[in-house]
C-alpha cells in the first residue's frame, strides 16, 4: 500500500491511500471516501455520518445519536437519486486531489502514473456513470436479499433466485421473489456478465457467494454443474495454499478467488451426505451459512422454520467431515419472554453439540420487527412480543457464556449479523 500526502485548495490536507483493491481519500479532519478500482464509491464518512453504497446504487446513511437513554445508531436507506449530492461532493474532492497531485508529482514518487490513473478514474465517476452502472447491475441481478456480513464484498452469483421455503414468520427478504433454479446456459451467461461488470473491482472481491437464499437446497446433480461453472469463471485457490503462496497464486489473475460460500437451510441441508459436500468442497466450497435461529424446537416450530435444531447439528457435523466450515446464525429476541429462557438454554446446548471450531463463525442476529410480517399476527400475547435491544444483548451474553466450543482456547469468531446493515 502507498500513502500520498497532498495539499488541496484552501490548504486542506489530503491523504490518498493506494490499496491493492481500493483507493481511499481522506480530506481534512472528517471526510473520508473509499472507492473500488472501477471507480465506484464504496463508503463515505462525513463528520458524524457514514454512507455505504451498494452496487445497485442505493446508499445506507448511519449516524450515532446521543439521547438521554444513551447512544443509538440511526440508519436511513437513501435512494439513488437522493444520494447524488453527497457522492458528487466526494467526486469533486477526488478531482481536487488529482489536480494537487499533478502540481506535486513528487508526492507519489514512483507510483505517480498509477496514482493519477486511479484519481482520474474517480474524478470521472459522475452521476451519469453511476446511474448507468447501477442500471447495468439491475440487468444482471435480481435483488440480492441478504448476505452474511463477512460476504458483503463478495462476487455474488445467483444460481437460484429467491428462497425455496419463503414462509418463516420473521422473514420477508424474498417475499416477492419466486424460487427458481437457473438453467446451465442462463447461469453461464450470468457469471460471464458478473465478471465483466465487476471488472477491476474483482481485486477487492476475492470471495464468491453462490446465491440466493438457499442455493444448496437444489439437488446435487443441479448444483454441481452450476458450481463447476462458477469455479470456471472464478478459479479458486487450492486449499493447501496458505499465506504468501496463496497471495502469489491470487495475484496472477484478478478473476482468481479465495473460495465459494453459500447458505443452506438445515432441513434440506442435513439430508445431503458427506460425499456431496466433499464434491462441493473439491470444487471450492469453503463455508456454508446455516440459519439455526434457535436450539429450542418449540420456538423454531412457532417461527415456522422447517426442520429441527437436531438437523442443524447433523448438518454442521456433515460439513465438518467434508472439510467445509460453518457459519451458524442465531436469532435473538424472537418468541419474546415466553420463549426467552428455553431459547437461551436450547441454543447453548445445540451450539455445544455442534462443536464449533476456529474456522467456523457464530453470528447473532437481532430480530427486526418490520411491518407486515406474519410474526406480528401470531404474537397475539404481550409475552410473545419481540424483546428490546437490551434483552437481546442479555440473551447473546447468556448463550456465549454457557455454550462450549470444541476447544475453549480456539473458539469460533462470534459477531453481530444486523440485517439492517445490508444495502442490497
Ligand atoms: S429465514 Fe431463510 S429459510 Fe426462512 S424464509 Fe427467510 S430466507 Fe427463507
Amino acid at each position: 500500500m502507498a500513502i500520498l500526502s497532498l495539499t488541496l485548495p484552501g490548504r486542506r490536507a489530503g491523504i490518498v491511500s493506494l490499496k491493492p483493491g481500493s483507493t481511499t481519500l481522506a480530506v481534512g479532519a472528517d471526510h473520508v471516501s473509499a472507492w473500488d478500482l472501477a471507480g465506484r464509491p464504496l463508503s463515505l464518512v462525513r463528520g458524524e455520518s457514514t454512507w455505504r453504497r451498494s452496487l445497485n446504487g442505493r446508499l445506507l446513511c448511519k449516524r450515532r445519536e446521543r439521547t438521554a437513554a444513551g447512544v443509538s445508531v440511526l440508519r436511513v436507506a437513501v435512494p439513488e437519486e437522493a444520494g447524488r449530492e453527497v457522492l458528487e461532493a466526494a467526486r469533486l474532492e477526488a478531482e481536487e486531489a488529482l489536480e494537487a497531485l499533478r502540481r506535486d508529482p513528487a508526492a507519489a514518487g514512483d507510483r505517480y502514473e498509477e496514482a493519477t490513473a486511479r484519481l482520474a478514474r474517480l474524478a470521472a465517476t459522475g452521476a451519469d456513470f453511476l446511474a448507468s452502472d447501477a442500471a447495468r447491475f439491475r440487468e444482471i441481478y435480481r435483488p440480492i436479499g441478504i448476505l452474511p456480513p463477512d460476504q458483503y464484498l463478495s462476487r455474488v452469483v445467483q444460481a437460484t433466485e429467491g428462497c425455496s421455503w419463503n414462509a418463516c414468520t420473521f422473514c420477508a427478504l424474498y417475499r416477492d421473489v419466486p424460487f427458481r433454479i437457473k438453467t446451465h446456459e442462463e447461469f453461464a451467461a450470468h457469471t460471464a456478465s458478473v465478471r465483466e461488470f465487476l471488472g477491476p473491482s474483482l481485486l477487492l472481491r476475492r470471495k464468491v457467494f453462490f446465491g440466493d437464499a438457499n442455493a444448496l437446497c437444489a439437488a446435487p446433480e443441479q448444483v454441481l454443474p452450476l458450481m463447476e461453472e462458477t469455479a470456471r469463471a472464478f478459479p479458486v485457490a487450492p486449499r493447501e495454499l496458505t499465506g504468501a503462496a496463496r497471495r502469489a497464486w491470487l495475484s496472477v489473475d484478478p478473476a482468481r478467488a479465495e473460495g465459494i460460500y453459500a447458505f443452506v437451510d438445515a432441513w434440506t441441508g442435513h439430508r445431503r451426505v458427506v460425499e456431496t459436500y466433499r464434491a462441493y468442497a473439491e470444487l471450492a466450497l469453503r463455508r456454508v451459512y446455516v440459519g439455526l435461529e434457535t436450539g429450542d424446537p418449540e420456538l423454531l416450530a412457532w417461527l415456522n422454520k422447517p426442520g429441527s435444531p437436531d438437523d442443524a447439528v447433523e448438518l454442521v457435523h456433515t460439513l465438518r467431515e467434508a472439510g467445509v466450515a460453518a457459519g451458524v446464525i442465531v436469532l435473538l429476541g424472537a418468541g419474546g419472554s415466553r420463549f426467552g429462557d428455553r431459547h437461551v438454554r436450547g441454543t447453548s446446548e445445540v451450539l455445544t453439540r455442534m462443536a464449533l471450531g476456529p474456522r467456523d463463525l457464530l453470528y447473532f442476529s437481532e430480530f427486526v420487527p418490520e411491518p407486515g410480517l406474519e410474526y406480528h399476527r401470531r404474537a397475539d400475547s404481550p409475552d410473545l412480543l419481540p424483546l428490546p435491544h437490551g434483552a437481546c444483548a442479555a440473551q447473546r451474553a447468556a448463550i456465549l457464556s454457557s455454550y462450549r466450543p470444541a476447544d475453549p482456547s480456539r473458539p469460533p469468531t462470534s459477531s453481530t449479523y444486523d440485517i439492517r446493515e445490508w444495502v442490497g
